[in-house]
Parts: structure tokens; sequence; C-alpha cells
């Protein structure tokens, strides 16, 4: 089956999960018959995709048309054959209990047509063994969505023993038609991988505690101040349900052995009865204390040093299994978990070798499974990392951009395609994320400054002709904007802040990559405009939203909808350009703006940069970090040093510590 057959999606269940995957896919314009095994259980689902949808379109996410077009689309049913008999896909959200899952199979393949795709969304049972209720395990995979679908990208597309590349295939064309991220799950291995990656790291928060090695505080003090992790350890196990995680466990537990065994203070949690926010009390006390209040300043090195090292070994563990590779599992924790950087990624950094050493020290203190460090963990720690590491110079060879350092600390990334345009070809997209790493992880830089070759454009727009390849097909015009999209949303949420030196034409796709930059100084001559509408197309490198941001909607509309040219002053006016220069001063005063940032505080700038991203959508998420992040900056030394030069009136030098 390929994905232009799929026109009806049954989904089984029509609880917390069932109704928000049943919302989605009907958004995207499938049909999808919702099936519960009481009317009022399916009437209640119902009436919750109507509010989530109003909701929706409240806060302009969604118009009114399509709200209601996407609720008339979902039809709420008790009965089996008509759910499903004329089903092209049917997604299974029914309690997470062998039994009932069985009957539901059981009864399903009873009625459904044999060219059905059965997809399951199990967070923790096996793949394989739902598949064998059927008869159809070729044409079987999980399709793991997360809490609230509406809301969470990630979608993992779990391969059973038996399932085949289509089918796979087909489940994560769905995926993406619906707007979600797929990521590929090679082998059904318990937790898959956010679960596989925060379970045991649970576990091991708990461990430490149990153990007495470290405070409850210490623990969630590190995860969120050291480590970067949007929630403590165990602010996090609150809010999702410690009994949730427990359960993962518990399976990971039988099926792979020891090492996942569950830690004293976790079946304590579990066996009082104190599940975390939902039970009023779990690692907090959310009734008569006042929830998580983690201190910014009780971070311990060894919490730090245990908590990298369990998620490396599971890194390990999932990569040399051929479960997934680095790329995935980070993707996917960043999506799944909010994780600022996947975990893959934080063990490179932290450094594989300590990790490892961190491990082996604890396996011989204890001698626990837990800390056995994996084959696959030796193996990488002594080439250096997860990722490949640059050659032996660690230059980074790039043939569409450039790459320069014409200032202490500012890294200048120059398009490099002057004969035409500096246009936006894959490749380039390609090597502007590469640039973003290398440029992130060098200690040395901590400001960004992006420009164009010559003085005819800063870059006029998308590569036409390289692109003219993706033809008419629709999947690969949506993957040409997901790869454009990825590589702008690296940009933006980059710690480092970004100028944009602009000189010359900065239209469509270069317009849009302007807008990731957080500063952008334009020449006088400069020309700007979206044309995309009048190529009957739109923005579609993040333009119809990053946009509205910058100037208002009011302002993003007219650029979009007239698809005009504006000059650098009134771009100015409308507040998209910071500042305009004569023709011949822009270098230098763009090199200017990147060098003073460079010299301000590098924390501060990282987390007001995340603050401003956290609230985007939701004033109140930004808000709290904010707050958090405020907390964190009172006790770093760059306070001091900024405050000790105010008083006597000298120059700063921030350290990033
Ligand atoms: P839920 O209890 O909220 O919903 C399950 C629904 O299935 C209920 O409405 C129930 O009446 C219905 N049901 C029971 N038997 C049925 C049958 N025979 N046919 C159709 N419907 C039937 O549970 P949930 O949280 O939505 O979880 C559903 C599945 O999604 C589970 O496999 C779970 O592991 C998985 N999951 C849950 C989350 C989460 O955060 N809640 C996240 C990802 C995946």
């Amino acid at each position: 089956m390929e994905l232009k057959e799929i026109n009806t999606v049954a989904v089984l269940g029509a609880g917390n999960m069932g109704h928000g995957i049943a919302e989605v896919v009907a958004m995207a314009g499938y049909d999808v018959n919702m099936r519960d095994i009481k009317d009022e259980f399916v009437q209640n689902g119902y009436e919750q995709i109507e509010w989530s949808l109003n909701k929706l379109a409240e806060n302009d996410q969604l118009s009114e048309e399509e709200a209601e077009a996407a609720l008339e689309r979902v039809t709420p049913l008790v009965d089996m054959e008509e759910a499903c008999g004329d089903a092209d896909v049917v997604i299974e959200a029914v309690p997470e209990q062998m039994e009932i899952k069985e009957d539901v199979y059981t009864e399903l393949e009873e009625v459904a047509p044999e060219r059905t795709i059965f997809a399951t969304n199990t967070s923790s049972l096996s793949i394989t063994d739902l598949a064998e209720f059927t008869e159809r395990p070729e044409q079987f995979c999980g399709m793991h969505f997360f809490n609230p679908p509406v809301r969470m990208d990630l979608v993992e597309v779990i391969s059973g023993a038996e399932s085949d590349e289509e089918t796979l295939d087909v489940i994560e064309d769905l995926a993406d038609d619906i707007g979600k991220a797929p990521v590929r799950v090679h082998k059904d291995s318990p937790g898959f991988i956010v679960n596989r990656i925060l379970v045991p790291l649970m576990n091991e928060a708990c461990w430490l505690v149990s153990d007495d090695e470290a405070t409850l505080e210490e623990v969630d003090s590190t995860t969120k101040y050291d480590m970067g992790l949007p929630m403590g350890s165990f602010e996090l196990a609150d809010l999702t349900g410690i009994d949730v995680g427990y359960h993962v466990l518990d399976y990971m537990n039988d099926v792979l052995g020891e090492a996942y065994e569950p830690s004293p203070l976790f079946v304590e949690k579990v066996e009082n009865e104190e599940l975390g926010k939902k039970t009023g009390k779990g690692f907090y006390d959310y009734e008569d204390g006042e929830g998580a209040q983690i201190p910014t300043d009780q971070q311990s090195d060894l919490v730090k040093a245990r908590l990298i090292a369990t998620m490396a070994n599971e890194v390990a563990k999932l990569i040399g299994n051929d479960v997934a590779p680095p790329e995935s599992i980070d993707e996917a924790t960043k999506l799944g978990a909010g994780f600022p950087d996947g975990p893959a990624k934080m063990a490179d950094e932290f450094g594989l070798e300590t990790a490892l050493e961190t491990l082996e020290e604890a396996y011989e203190e204890t001698g626990h499974e837990r800390y056995a460090p994996a084959d696959y963990l030796e193996e990488r720690a002594e080439e250096g990392g997860f990722y490949e590491q640059d050659d032996d110079d660690g230059a980074t060879e790039f043939e569409v951009i450039r790459v320069e350092y014409p200032a202490d600390y500012v890294g200048h990334i120059v398009l490099d395609r002057p004969h035409r345009m500096n246009t936006i070809s894959d490749d380039l997209l390609v090597e502007l994320s590469e640039a973003i790493d290398l440029l992130e992880d060098d200690d040395e830089i901590r400001s960004i400054l992006i420009t164009g070759e010559g003085d005819k454009a800063f870059s006029a727009g998308a590569d036409v002709q390289s692109m003219a390849g993706s033809g008419a097909d629709p999947i690969e015009g949506q993957e040409l904007s997901r790869l454009g999209q990825q590589t702008f949303g690296k940009i933006e949420a980059c710690d480092l802040p970004v100028v944009a030196g602009i000189d010359g034409f900065c239209l469509g796709g270069g317009m849009e990559l302007s807008m990731c930059a957080d500063l952008r100084v334009a020449s006088d001559r400069s020309e700007f405009g979206q044309p995309e509408l009048d190529l009957g197309l739109l923005p579609g490198w993040g333009g119809t939203q990053r946009l509205k941001h910058i100037v208002g909607e009011g302002r993003a509309k007219e650029i979009i909808f007239t698809a005009e040219r504006y000059e650098a002053e009134t771009m100015a006016e409308y507040g998209f350009v910071n500042e305009v220069v004569d023709n011949d001063d822009l270098l230098e005063r763009a090199l200017e703006l990147a060098t003073n940032l460079a010299g301000g505080p590098p924390i501060a700038q990282k987390f007001t940069k995340r603050a401003f991203l956290a609230g985007r959508h939701d004033t109140e998420a930004g808000l709290e970090y904010e707050a958090s992040a405020f907390g964190h900056l009172m006790a770093t030394d760059d306070l001091m040093e900024g405050i000790t030069a105010f008083m006597g009136d000298g120059e700063p030098e921030f350290e990033g510590k």
C-alpha cells in the first residue's frame, strides 16, 4: 500500500491517546472512525476532540472552518465492523494489557480487509508478540505517539520481527503527512528509544538517593541546572506518573535482565501509591507541600557523571544492537522529552572515556549489573565518541559556504555561491547545518555572523534549479520544506547569538534564513521580499511562522500576500531590520555587532534565547523557563564579573561559568 491509497483510518480506543490520535489524523484530511466499547466512552472522546479543535481555532492554529471540517471527518462508533470494515489503516490505542489487546486483535482480524495495515500505539508491550495475535504480522508495526498527540511531534515507528519494509514506509509516510516527525526504530526493543533513555535515567536517579550517594535535591538541581534538561529527574517522574515509568522498567527488567532492577525508592513510591502529581504526592508533595522546589545551587559532579554515564550506556546498547543510530536517538529524545541536546551528543560532549570510567568504577564498587558497560560503549570510547570525529586537523570541508574566524570569539558563515546569488540548494542547507554544529561545539566561539559573498545578494532565495529535481511529488516537496525547516530551526535555536549581515537581495528562502538570526543589519541598497505567493507557493522554510514574531501578524501577512519588494529603510520601520548602514560599511558594522555579542555573558545569552523560544506559543512555559534560568544565573561567576565591572566602570570579561 502507498500513502495515496489511504483514505480511512480507524482508531481503536477513544481514551487519552486514542482521541488525540483521531484528532490529528482528521486534521490532516483523513476520514477517521474512532471506536470504543461503550457509546459514552466514544462520545466522551469525541467531545474532547471538539474541545481541543476549538482551542486550536481560538489560538489561531486552525481556522474555524478547518476545525469544523476536521470534526466532521471523525465518526464515533462502537461497532467493530462498521469502524474497521473498510479501513486502510487501523491504529490501536486500547489499554496497555496483553489480554485486552489480544481480544481486540482477534476481533479486528475478523472484520478488517486484507489490505489493512495494523499499527499499535503501545508504549511498552512487544510489537512482535502483539503481531502474533493477527494473521498479518508483516502488515503490523508500532506507531508510538507521545502525549498529547496534538502537541507532541514525535512518532516512533517500530518494526516488529516480521514487519515488512513497505508497511513501515507507509506508516512513516502517514506520520509525516499528519505533520508529525517519525523516527524509525529498527528493532522491537523494550522502551523503544525515548523510554529506553528516560526510564533507566529515572531509575538511576532513584538509586543515587536509595544508596545515599546524593539527596533528591542534588539530583534534580544537577539534572535541571547543570545538565540543562527541561525538568529535574524526580520532577519529570512526578509529572508523567511514577507508575508509568515503573511499568516500563519492570518490563525491561523481565526482558533485558537485572541491569533494569527497580531501585528501592522507585518500588516504595509505587507500593505506597505515591505516584506523582496525579495522586497529590510523589517524590514531591503537591497537597501539603509546595511541589517541586528545585534548588539552583546544589549541583553534584557525581550525580552528573552517573546520569550521563547511564544514558551513554543505553545509547550504546541501542546503537550496538542496531535498534537505531545516534542521530535518531538524539532526534527522538529531543522531540519526545524536550532535551535541548540528545543523549548521544551530551555523552560525546561529556567525554565517552569519562562516562566509561564512571561506569567501571561504580561497577567495581557495587557489582550492580546496571553499571556493566556495553561492549559498544568501550568501542566508541576508544574512537572518541558516538558520532564520527572530524579529521585530524579538525577541519570540516565545505563547498557552498565558507566558515571563517574574523575576530576573537566570532564564527563567520559566508554563503558562497555568488554566481547564483547565494541561492539556497539542498547542499547549502546540509552544510549550513554542519557549520552551526561546528561553531556551537567550538569553545572558542561565542557568536555567529552570517553574510552572503559579493555585493549582489545576501541570498536571493531557494535555488529553484537544484530543487526542480523534486518535481511535482508532494512528499518530496514536503521533505524539502522539512530539510529547510530543520536547518533554519537549528540556527534559530542555536545557543550562540546570531547576526545576519545583509547586503543586496534578501528574498524568499534567503529572507527566511535571516529571520532565524537574533539581529539583522542591512546595507541601504538591500531589498527584501517573500515572492513565493507570486509563484503559487508559500514560504516553506518557517516564513509563515517566524516573520509574524518579528514584525507582527499584520505586517507579515502584508509582506507574504503582496509578494512585493521592500527597501531596507521600510524593513527597518517594520522592525525587521535592526539597523540600516551605508553600503560600504555593512561588513564592518555587522562584524562589530557580532563581536559585541561575543563579549556578552554566554550562559545568560543562551538562557535568554531559550526563554524566548519556550514562550513563543505558551507564555506560561516561557515565564517558567525565564524564572528558573534567572535562578540559575544567580549562581554563575559571570554575574559576579558583570556586577564588579558595573560598579567599577570597567569592561566585564565573561567566561561562561
Ligand atoms: P486510556 O485508558 O485513556 O484509553 C483506552 C481506551 O480504550 C478506553 O477508552 C477504553 O474504554 C478503550 N477500550 C478498552 N477496550 C477496548 C476495545 N476492546 N476496543 C476499543 N477500545 C477499547 O489509555 P491511553 O492512555 O489512551 O493508552 C492507550 C494506549 O496508548 C496504551 O497502549 C498505552 O500504552 C499507549 N500510550 C499511552 C500514552 C500515555 O501517555 N497515556 C502515551 C503513549 C502511548
